[in-house]
């Protein structure tokens, strides 16, 4: 039996019963998907479960949540926490009254452009509303999928594979739906974060973390550090008093900003007379942590194949520089 026949044959008896879910194929009623979806974003199924109930009465369709006052939706949502997921619900709804004659359109990329619904919502409303084999992957599937495969690298740097093999594992699955709810479930009531019951996991026989005991160290979802880069940035001052600038490529990091001339492997553009200061400019990015030290010089001109142009001080306003480059020029008036 493969991983998916299993996990279909354990969730027959053993998938949870809730109260927005359908067994044996789509919802047929979308808009419950949503909303629980929405509520269980950083809220548990248990408190869930009341909200849910008493929304659904109140707000039964689409078309009466877009009708409805949204301090009235607000009220209904008191105690869930996070505002804003009520107040996107009711600009979604209206949405979906004007756009889609108040139903939820069919379609991955279309539910992405709503308010509201992210990449995981998008997912989980085509996979429980209509079936459509669409990988739902949570915090649950993660762990269950990691484990499954033995990987020992932080979740963060690892997710493309994780979601490939989640989306091969649903194309594979009869019923994504319920394979979807199977994989969730697993995760939340078997493959628990600590010590999960691999004795009666149907996996148990694939996966690589029982074998080589690893469910303690997997899944890593540490963040991964941050590289740490340091380099130079250059002010090259002409006999006008003119400093050289560049201008970025339009793709990449800081794309089509001005700067000062700047790099990461502390070389010098070209043969001058260089002067390291002791000014250091720190800047984060998402990416990595960079340090720059402020080296200087004068020039009567730059070789010809130098990148940039040469801008008096005073026009530096003309040009658009990055929060990096921003830190560099409030330095300048103490160089100069
Ligand atoms: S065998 Fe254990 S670690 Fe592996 S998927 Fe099952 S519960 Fe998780």
């Amino acid at each position: 039996m493969t991983v998916t026949e299993k996990l279909a044959k354990w969730y027959e008896k053993n998938g949870r019963d809730l109260p927005w879910r359908v067994k044996g194929g789509a919802h047929g009623d979308p808009y419950q998907v949503w909303i629980s979806e929405i509520m269980l974003q950083q809220t548990t199924v248990k408190t869930v479960i009341p909200y849910f109930d008493r929304f659904l009465k109140r707000f039964p369709t689409v078309r009466k949540l877009a009708a409805a006052p949204v301090d009235e939706v607000l009220l209904y949502w008191q105690g869930l926490g996070y505002y804003t997921r009520a107040r996107k619900l009711h600009e979604c709804a209206n949405i979906l009254v004007e756009k889609y004659d108040g139903e939820f359109p069919p379609d991955r990329e279309k539910l992405l452009k709503l308010p509201g619904i992210g990449a995981y919502t998008s997912a989980a409303i085509a996979s429980f509303g209509f079936n459509l084999p669409e990988a739902v992957v949570d915090g649950n599937v993660i762990r269950v999928l990691t484990r499954l495969k033995g990987w020992k690298e932080p979740v963060s740097s690892i997710m493309d594979r994780i979601a490939a093999f989640a989306g091969e594992l649903t194309k594979a699955s009869v019923c994504p739906a319920d394979h979807a709810s199977a994989i969730m479930d697993l995760g939340a009531c078997v493959c628990t974060p600590r010590t999960p019951l691999c004795t009666f996991c149907p996996l148990n026989r694939e996966c690589v973390a029982y074998a080589e005991e690893l469910t303690e160290i997997i899944p890593d979802i540490t963040k991964p550090k941050k590289e740490v880069k340091e380099g130079y940035v250059f002010r090259i001052e002409n006999e006008k008093g003119e400093i050289l600038l560049r201008k970025r490529t339009e793709k990449g990091l800081l794309s089509g900003l001005t700067e000062l001339p700047w790099n990461t492997d502390k070389s010098f553009p070209f043969d001058a007379d260089w002067e390291i200061t002791n000014k250091k400019v720190r800047h984060v990015f998402t990416h990595f942590d960079l340090t720059l030290t402020v080296v200087r010089t004068r020039v009567s001109g730059i070789p010809e194949n130098s990148d940039g142009f040469f801008v008096p001080p005073e026009d530096f306003k003309k040009h658009p520089f990055s929060t990096l480059m921003q830190k560099v020029l409030k330095l300048l008036p103490a160089e100069e």
